[in-house]
This record gives structure tokens, sequence and C-alpha cells, in this order.
């Protein structure tokens, strides 16, 4: 099997770095909640995860397109990262977590990961 979700990717980094200027106080890759959320604020009842757009199937960006060669193998991949992805956050949403899913796309400006998470956190 091939890792999905990769630890401290940049995109994560770059979330935690604007959570941190917010004084927030969290957890990152929290094992015993559905999906390992990347982000945990337990204080907020707060999760976000920060997909990465091809693995995570970003509808209508340019990274969440499938590649060329092999296009079926990478369909059914990226289709079960996605249907696992929906039970997480149904999972999570059910225990009664606020969840947050950030995309990597989006992570490319401070200004628009600001803009995320006041809508949740304040
Ligand atoms: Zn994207």
């Amino acid at each position: 099997m091939f890792k999905v979700r990769v630890k401290d990717t940049s995109p994560e980094r770059r979330v935690r770095k604007v959570l941190r200027q917010f004084g927030c106080q969290f957890e990152t890759n929290v094992k015993g909640l559905p999906g390992t959320p990347d982000i945990v604020l337990f204080e907020l009842g707060i999760i976000i995860f920060v997909n990465g757009c091809f693995w995570h199937h970003h509808y209508r960006c340019p990274k969440g397109g499938l590649p060329k060669n092999n296009r079926l193998i990478w369909r059914r991949k990226i289709i079960a990262t996605e249907i696992r992805d929906a039970k997480n956050i149904r999972q999570l949403k059910e225990l009664g977590w606020e969840v947050i899913t950030i995309w990597e796309c989006e992570t490319y400006s401070q200004y628009r990961i600001k803009q995320i998470l006041t809508n949740f956190l304040f």
C-alpha cells in the first residue's frame, strides 16, 4: 500500500503557521479520531483537514485532474480516498466536531488561509 497522507507537508505547515499567529492551541495527526485529522483544536471542537488537491480530488481545481496514463487505476484510488474522506467527516460531525477542509491550492495565499479560518474561529 502506498501512503496517501504525508506528515508535515508544507500546506499543513502553512496552515499551522496561521493558527499560531492567531494564538490557537492545536494538536496534529491525532490518532483515535476518524481519519487521523491533520489538525485538531480541542478547546474549540474544530478539526482541520489540509487536503492535497490531487489525492483528495479537488473539483474544478487545475491540480485536481487525473493523469493521462492509467486513468482508471488513478480514478479508483482517488475515488476510494474521496469516499473515505466523506465517511470520516460524517463520523466526526456525528461526534460533534466542526470540520474544516482547507485545500492545498488555498494554502498558497496566507490571506486565504486567514479568511477561511476566521469564518470558523471568531
Ligand atoms: Zn485545489
